[in-house]
């Protein structure tokens, strides 16, 4: 309720750490959004999507 909201840059994306961009904020890619989509499912679906894959260079999430 009493969040003060602060000008910041835009945040990167919470799954690879890259900038994200306005068409799939607040990720990168599309591959992104769908790979924290597949978070929210609870990994329902256990796909193999784009934690192995590094075509842009992204890092393995920890948390
Ligand atoms: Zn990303």
């Amino acid at each position: 309720m009493a969040e003060v909201v602060q000008l910041r840059p835009k945040r990167p994306c919470p799954i690879c750490g890259k900038a994200s961009t306005q068409k799939f904020h607040p990720f990168c890619s599309s591959r992104c959004a769908q790979v924290d989509l597949h978070r929210w499912l609870g990994g329902a679906y256990a796909i193999p999507v784009a934690e192995t894959e590094d075509e842009d260079g992204g890092t393995p999430e920890e948390t």
